[in-house]
């Protein structure tokens, strides 16, 4: 995939050397030693490590003549990747911005006007906490391969997302905080930065082109924060179900998982519905789910029925993927102002959602964010208990700084090149979008990984909850 030039809101001339605007600043320090948030001191006493940063700085990239910052344009040079990290801040805010309508402000600006934001890169790890984003390295369990988080834009808008989120949706109390509070900062996180993904045209061609617009093929929409051509971070594709968790939960980043799930899920069924609508799918959702029954020969049948329908309808379906993401970003926002942090349930979000969806869209995807919410289990599971961790140096979460946690590579997943993408070759790299060209392409033989993570069709589910409730508005179809 090509680099993608970008043009962000801020007028040129008004972004300084760093870059800094009036949101935020990048620096790129001298010997800072450890990130900031929670600390323990030689005598094992807790101790808030908070910016400023008040030491030197490596000297930081500068705007042309023009304002712009084009002329770095060497992914190994830092300071390229502290203008690549600010370009992903921006995007990602101007997006939501965007849809908002508005300024969304940071939730700690009555400390701190202006984030800190701090490339890092002897951090494993990127965070958000009051007054800062860090941006550091990931590190592969695999083979120590080392990516700077700092070219990664899901990565970066991801930690934009928890901080959206904490203006938008607040902070709980600490003792009204639920594990389900902590799943939903992660899934949203991982939402706010698919959906920001989702404007760059590269990324819309790439998916569209690969997958035909079958989503739940491996692409870059659902590999979330793709550290090398067959591994990621998380899949927004996912079989997890609440009930996963029913003897206790470890990690949120894998709590969040049946939410995200379930958020894509609808992604993709108002994608197809609208598909269906505009008439690209000759055939009806009714008739496609009927061909899908798991297996590959079905499988294959309905990969078919998408080729053909793409090759038709290329223009459409891009418009038919942009209107799924406008309305499930629409949908998200009218959610969350539903939502109160303090004892958030998963069944909350659904209840929300459900009444936001009437407000906005006098219902058209009520059976739709019911089946998907309730396929994984939410409001029938309960979340049990938190667990201890398996290694400590988890965070507290007093100064609520966010991160992918410190075992963060844990919920890696391995998406499943062998078992789809005909349209791709094995060896081509799944280049990190955003600005850039690929920075990190891991060839290793991942097969044995390979028979996992296929997503139960969800037109099956679709099915199985539309014979019990047929939705009024498909009558049409
Ligand atoms: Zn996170």
């Amino acid at each position: 995939m090509p680099a993608e030039i970008i043009e962000l809101s801020s007028p040129a001339g008004s972004v300084g050397p760093g870059p800094a605007d009036d949101r935020m600043f990048v620096i790129n320090p001298v010997g800072k030693g450890i990130a900031y948030g929670m600390h323990e001191d030689d005598n094992g006493n807790p101790y808030v490590y908070l910016p400023p940063w008040d030491g030197p700085i490596y000297a930081p990239p500068v705007p042309d003549e023009d304002g712009h910052f084009l002329h770095y344009d060497n992914i190994d040079d830092p300071q390229f990747q502290a203008a690549h990290t600010y370009a992903s801040i921006r995007f990602t805010l101007d997006v939501w911005e965007g849809y908002y309508g508005r300024p969304i402000e940071w939730y700690f600006s009555q400390y701190y006007p202006q984030a800190e934001v701090v490339v890092l890169p002897a951090f494993e790890n990127a965070q958000i906490g009051r007054g800062f984003i860090e941006i550091g390295t990931d590190v592969s369990k695999i083979d120590g391969k080392r990516s700077p988080f700092t070219l990664n834009f899901d990565v970066i808008a991801h930690e934009v997302g928890h901080g959206i989120l904490f203006t938008e949706v607040g902070e709980p109390d600490l003792d009204k905080e639920t594990g389900e509070f902590l799943g939903f900062q992660e899934s949203s996180g991982d939402v706010v930065s698919m959906i920001a993904a989702l404007h760059f045209d590269s990324v819309v061609d790439e998916i569209l082109q690969s997958t035909s617009g079958n989503l739940y093929q491996a692409n870059h929409l659902n590999r979330f924060a793709e550290t090398s051509a067959i591994g990621q971070i998380r899949m927004a594709s996912n079989n997890s179900k609440l009930s996963d968790f029913s003897a206790g939960w470890k990690d949120s980043h894998l709590l969040a998982q049946p939410l995200t799930g379930a958020i894509f899920d609808i992604l993709v069924d108002i994608f197809h519905e609208e598909l269906v609508r505009t008439g690209a799918i000759s055939t009806t959702l009714e008739e496609i789910s009927d061909l899908l029954e798991g297996s590959d020969q079905y499988e294959q049948r309905l990969q078919g029925d998408f080729d053909a329908a793409y090759q038709a309808h290329p223009v459409t379906f891009r418009h038919a993927l942009i209107y799924a993401r406008d309305a499930l970003a629409t949908l998200l926002i009218e959610t969350w102002a539903k939502l109160s942090p303090d004892y958030l349930k998963y069944t909350d979000i659904h209840s929300a959602m459900i009444s936001a969806d009437r407000r906005l869209f006098d219902r058209a995807y009520h059976n739709i964010i019911n089946v998907n919410f309730e396929w994984r289990e939410i409001g029938t599971a309960i979340v049990g208990p938190q667990l201890p961790k398996d290694n400590s140096g988890s965070h507290s979460h007093s100064t609520k700084q966010t991160d992918y946690g410190p075992d963060h590579s844990d919920t890696l997943t391995i998406a499943t090149p062998c078992s789809h993408s005909k349209r791709r070759e094995d060896n081509e790299p799944l280049n990190n979008h955003g600005l850039i060209q690929t920075f990190s392409e891991n060839k290793d033989d991942h097969s044995a990984y390979c028979t996992r993570r296929r997503p139960v069709p969800y037109a099956r589910r679709y099915r199985e909850a539309r014979d019990l409730n047929k939705p009024a508005h498909r009558q049409a179809d």
